[in-house]
């Protein structure tokens, strides 16, 4: 794999794309909004439309329907739940695809895994349309803030087409290699992430089950050993605030797409798979659209 910024975008690429977001949720619609801070002409849609009004009125142009929002479009943006909302929104004979102009890329940011990821591509080139898997790593306030960390692969010709968009949305791109090794890096990053979290959850419940002031350990964990993530994480947990940034679903979805990676790559992840049994269960809970430090509320540790 070979790593290299935004910086060797090619030359001579149109330095201000009209770009197609798909999907306006949490990360989508934040997108959305840089892209329109940054100058770029974009169009969006989303599946509930009270969603596009607010876009509109940042200066986006709204559209009723997948198709609708790709007409005339340089690049397909879309960041959606997973895999078969991707698939479903990308693959409808009308859809998207089906009136791009040649040389149109399709940017997909949604965590969906290897074999979605490869599934879409090979969509993407039944239509002549360059895929570029470009997950990312960060939350709502990087989103907001233009520093996400992009885990861009695709193909090299692809990158300055791109790099205006990317540019706007991250603080760094990393270009990892052929499509398919940006989801492969964000599996990797997310599946330490959930552990992450479980991680801290448990310490705070074992810091209460010893009569230990946990918010004492959160602020011993502050330096040297803490990460600065999990104690946030900790403090929401603490609080009892589980408004989502990263919702549970999400993660529960990344745990299982890292296990299944990891299956398949005969590896053991025991950390994940001592945790999803009881993350599955707090999304039967119905936990699963609240933040995922939420499992600090409904980690029952099963006896
Ligand atoms: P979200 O707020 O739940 O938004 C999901 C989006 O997907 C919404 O636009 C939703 O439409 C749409 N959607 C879901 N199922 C659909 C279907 N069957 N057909 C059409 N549209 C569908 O999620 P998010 O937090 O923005 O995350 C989006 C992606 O980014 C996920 O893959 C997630 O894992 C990843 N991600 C999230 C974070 C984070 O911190 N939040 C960070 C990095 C990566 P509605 O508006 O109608 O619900």
């Amino acid at each position: 794999m070979t790593n290299s910024d935004t910086a060797t975008r090619e030359p001579g690429q149109n330095a201000s794309p009209t770009v197609a977001v798909l999907g306006l949720g949490q990360m989508g619609g934040r997108l959305a909004t840089r892209l329109v801070s940054a100058g770029l002409s974009v169009r969006v849609w989303d599946r509930s439309p009270a969603k596009v009004g607010p876009l509109v009125d940042a200066g986006a142009t709204g559209t009723a329907s997948p198709a609708e929002t790709a007409l005339g479009a340089d690049i397909l943006l879309t960041m959606l739940s997973d895999g078969p909302a991707v698939h479903s929104v990308m693959g409808d004979p009308e859809g998207p695809l089906a009136v791009t102009e040649p040389g149109t890329v399709w940017l997909q940011m949604s965590t969906v895994g290897i074999d979605w990821t490869d599934q879409l591509a090979g969509l993407a080139g039944s239509h002549g349309v360059t895929f570029v898997d470009a997950p990312v790593s960060g939350s709502i306030a990087p989103a907001e803030a233009g520093t996400l960390l992009v885990l861009a692969s695709g193909p090299v010709e692809a990158q300055g087409t791109v790099a205006p968009v990317l540019d706007a949305l991250g603080r760094r791109t990393v270009w990892l290699g052929p499509a398919g090794a940006g989801s492969r890096a964000k599996l990797v990053l997310n599946n330490w992430l959930v552990d992450l979290v479980e991680s801290i959850a448990e310490t705070l419940r074992f810091a209460g089950a010893l009569g230990v002031d946990p918010e004492l350990i959160i602020e011993l964990l502050e330096a040297p050993i803490g990460s600065p993530y999990a104690n946030d994480k900790g403090r929401d947990m603490l609080d009892g605030d589980f408004t989502p940034s990263f919702a549970l679903k999400h993660a529960v979805k990344d745990a299982d797409l890292a296990l299944a990676a990891a299956k398949s790559a005969g590896v053991e992840l025991a950390l994940t798979q001592s945790l999803i049994a009881s993350w599955h269960r707090a999304v039967t809970n119905g936990r699963g659209d609240e933040d995922l430090s939420v499992v600090y509320a409904d980690g029952a540790v099963s006896p």
